[in-house]
């Protein structure tokens, strides 16, 4: 039977809802053979998770997501098997993180401008980190106050660009992220293609300077795609000599990517597990 290879999930670190342990115990209990822990800019999740993960008897991948501007849009970059240099992008991911509580202020501000008060406090609330402030946790806060239904919602009517609660942040540039993350002995992946909204000319664009800066991977089986993306990027990773990877993106129990429920990778395409001897 094959690994069930899940290298993209988050904890209460950044914007997940489980503690690191608890997120590697539902994994492992969901039938996942290899975890790679991926918090957003920040690495204090990897060694409980790394523990819990030795318990458990999984193996486990040092991973992370940067958050990266590029043309005026977030991009994200997942990093893996970055443990040889975690000291040196631990500072790195300091500066990145540097802009959100400041930032979750003016979205605050933002939100009481449209008739929603406390939203700072509210969010903050639910960011265990409040260096990671985000907008998961607003999305969490206008649900429990009631403002709409469910996160999906919050961020389709609040959250993005163009609406009342966004605020932009100017993240790390792409080729720092990657080379960072090259500089720990990582590998780097962008993260969920299919959801940046980019014509197939910007998308090209991405790839392209993302493989001069370094990278080596591309997600194709993610939480983060429909089915029918798995197919198309299965052959932008082909077509640009790309491995693919493999994650859920669970963020919690009931907020979209779940472990062991994604369908295996293609097996004819090269997979980014494979450096590793998977
Ligand atoms: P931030 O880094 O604070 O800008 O927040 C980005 C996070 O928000 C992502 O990592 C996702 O977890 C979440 N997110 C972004 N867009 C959406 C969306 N449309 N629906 C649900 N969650 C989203
Ligand atoms: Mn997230
Ligand atoms: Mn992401
Ligand atoms: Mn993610």
């Amino acid at each position: 039977m094959s690994l069930d290879i899940d290298l993209h999930c988050h904890s209460t670190v950044s914007d997940g809802a489980l503690h690191p342990a608890d997120v590697v115990h539902r994994a492992a209990q969901r039938g996942v053979d290899v975890l790679a822990l991926t918090d957003h800019d920040e690495l204090d999740g990897l060694a409980p998770a790394r523990a819990a993960a030795a318990e458990a008897g999984i193996r486990f991948i040092d991973g992370v997501e940067i958050s990266v501007t590029w043309r005026g849009k977030t991009i994200h970059i997942v990093g893996l098997n970055i443990g040889r240099g975690l000291h040196g992008l631990g500072g790195e991911l300091k500066k990145v993180r540097a802009g959100r509580l400041d930032r979750a202020a003016r979205m605050s501000e933002d939100l009481a401008r449209a008739g929603i008060k406390g939203a700072l406090e509210g969010a903050l609330r639910f960011a265990e980190n409040p260096d990671m402030v985000g907008r998961t946790h607003f999305a969490r806060f206008l649900v429990e106050a009631g403002v709409v239904p469910d996160t999906k919602s919050a961020f389709h009517r609040f959250l993005v660009p163009g609406k009342p609660g966004y605020v932009p942040i100017e993240w790390a540039t792409l080729d720092n992220a990657v080379r960072w993350i090259v500089e720990a002995g990582g590998q780097a992946v962008l993260a969920h293609p299919g959801r940046y909204e980019l014509s197939a000319r910007a998308l090209d664009d991405l790839v392209a300077q993302f493989r001069v800066a370094g990278g080596e991977g591309i997600e194709v089986v993610t939480g983060s795609h429909s089915p029918d993306q798995y197919a198309l990027f299965g052959e932008m990773a082909r077509k640009h000599g790309l491995a693919a990877s493999r994650g859920s993106d669970f963020h919690g129990p009931g907020e979209g990517g779940e472990f062991g429920s994604l369908p295996p990778l293609d097996a004819s395409l090269p997979a980014i597990w494979a450096r590793w001897g998977l």
